[in-house]
């Protein structure tokens, strides 16, 4: 209640959801002792459900490894005090000699290599450390983006090996990202998830064949963890299913994989009035109301994070204009009810045309409405990320990780 008073919005997470989902994502490879171990992806802070409460909430749900993207993230996972022996790390990106490799080695956090120029950064900072870094070879698989290829492996290999014997490295793994796993319908995504395994599969043999067999090989994300069972390996690596969404909404319904979705975003209303019909709404005046009827202002805006493609653009008339805006559920005296972002999105608000009289809704200024929630069960149930991710032309990953710090978020 007191945060109700001092923000005008909330966040609202619930833990027990990202421990159940993750749960759920266990059981899926198979239970705690089936050979394939869950890391909880928490990179981006936690995809902005808050660092260090999603990472406690998914070791709580039986992950045992946790995953960034820089490294920062994992030291500050480290330094709050999830140690060595509670869970392991590993992070990931390369950023040349940024990379804190010497606190990682330190801090008992593994690391990724896929380039020659981060495997002699990361060499040189575990002989300084004087401890040997735990590697996971990053290979392209047809992702594109990091990883060794098949032009520059053989040298990789041989440096590998040579930096192995010397103790400055321990081999644990070998990884690497998929590009379309979240279409397991599509024909042709299908074919190129096919062929991106055949390669890795192809990656792991020169590592075998040069003495340097992976213990640990992982490739799948939420949707291959949820969609092909045949790539679990050693370790999965869901990050959005964690969050209780799918990757993407037309792969099936939460329901149907047993996720919640963990994050519920509500706002209080701020001024709640009459207008006249033909009242231009916001910028560009891109909505004009076509009756006489009353509007409310939802005291978010692109400065906290929504996204300003949510606007709603209606030229009572002009068709042709007509985009939907992102949803929002109003409780009215006659029950729940949809409203959608009538016109632009501006900095810190924006406005619902109620489409009636507020007076006969039973719509107030200081009313809770609900821009997303788990959205499930009932009719008229709240709407979810998916819905706010159609309205602003994204995918749900985005309309989290874009809400900004503004945004308290309150843990269940
Ligand atoms: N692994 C890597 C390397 C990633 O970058 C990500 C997220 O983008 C994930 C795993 C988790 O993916 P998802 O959230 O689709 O499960």
């Amino acid at each position: 209640e007191a945060a109700k008073r001092r923000y005008p919005a909330q966040a609202i997470v619930d833990l027990a959801a990202l421990r159940d989902n993750m749960r759920h994502l266990v059981d899926v490879v198979g239970g705690a002792h089936s050979g394939t171990a869950v890391m909880g992806v928490v990179k981006a802070d936690a995809y902005g459900h808050g660092l260090l409460p999603a990472a406690l909430a998914a070791l709580a749900g039986g992950a045992t490894w946790l995953g960034t993207a820089q490294a920062h993230e994992a030291l500050t996972l480290r330094k709050l005090g999830i140690g060595p022996d509670r869970c392991r790390m590993l992070t990931w990106m390369y950023n040349g000699a940024q990379v804190p490799f010497d606190e990682l080695i330190a801090n008992d956090i593994d690391v990724s290599v896929g380039s020659l120029a981060g495997l002699d950064r990361l060499s040189c900072a575990a002989r300084q450390v004087g401890k040997p870094a735990r590697v996971h070879v990053k290979v392209d698989s047809g992702f594109g983006r990091n990883g060794f290829t098949e032009e520059n492996f053989d040298e990789a290999l041989a440096r590998l090996a040579l930096l192995a014997r010397e103790g400055a490295l321990d081999i644990v793994g070998q990884w690497s990202h998929l590009a379309v796993a979240d279409a397991p319908d599509v024909p042709e995504f299908v074919e190129s998830t096919d062929r991106q395994i055949e390669r890795f599969n192809d990656f792991t043999r020169r590592m075998e064949a040069a003495g340097l067999a992976p213990r640990i090989r992982h490739l799948a994300n939420t949707a291959a963890t949820l969609s092909r069972p045949e790539i679990h390996f050693e370790l999965v690596r869901p990050g959005i299913g964690l969050y209780g969404y799918e990757p993407d909404p037309a792969m099936g319904t939460p329901a149907k994989y047993a996720l919640r979705p963990a994050m519920s975003l509500q706002a209080q209303l701020g001024t709640v009035k009459d207008v006249a019909a033909g009242h231009g709404i916001s910028y560009g005046r891109t909505y004009l109301t076509d009756g006489r009827t009353s509007t409310a202002i939802v005291p978010l805006g692109y400065a906290d994070g929504i996204h300003r493609s949510a606007s709603g653009f209606d030229m009572a008339g002009a068709k042709h204009m007509d985009k939907p805006g992102g949803p929002v559920r109003v409780m009215t005296t006659d029950g729940p009810r949809l409203f959608r972002v009538s016109g632009r999105v501006c900095m810190d608000q924006f406005i619902l045309d109620l489409r009636g009289s507020a007076a006969e809704l039973g719509v107030h200024e200081g009313d809770t409405v609900e821009l997303f929630g788990p959205g499930r069960g009932e009719a008229f149930a709240e709407p979810t990320a998916d819905d706010w991710a159609r309205a602003a032309d994204t995918i749900s990953y985005e309309i989290f990780t874009c809400l900004r710090s503004r945004i308290p978020r309150l843990y269940l």
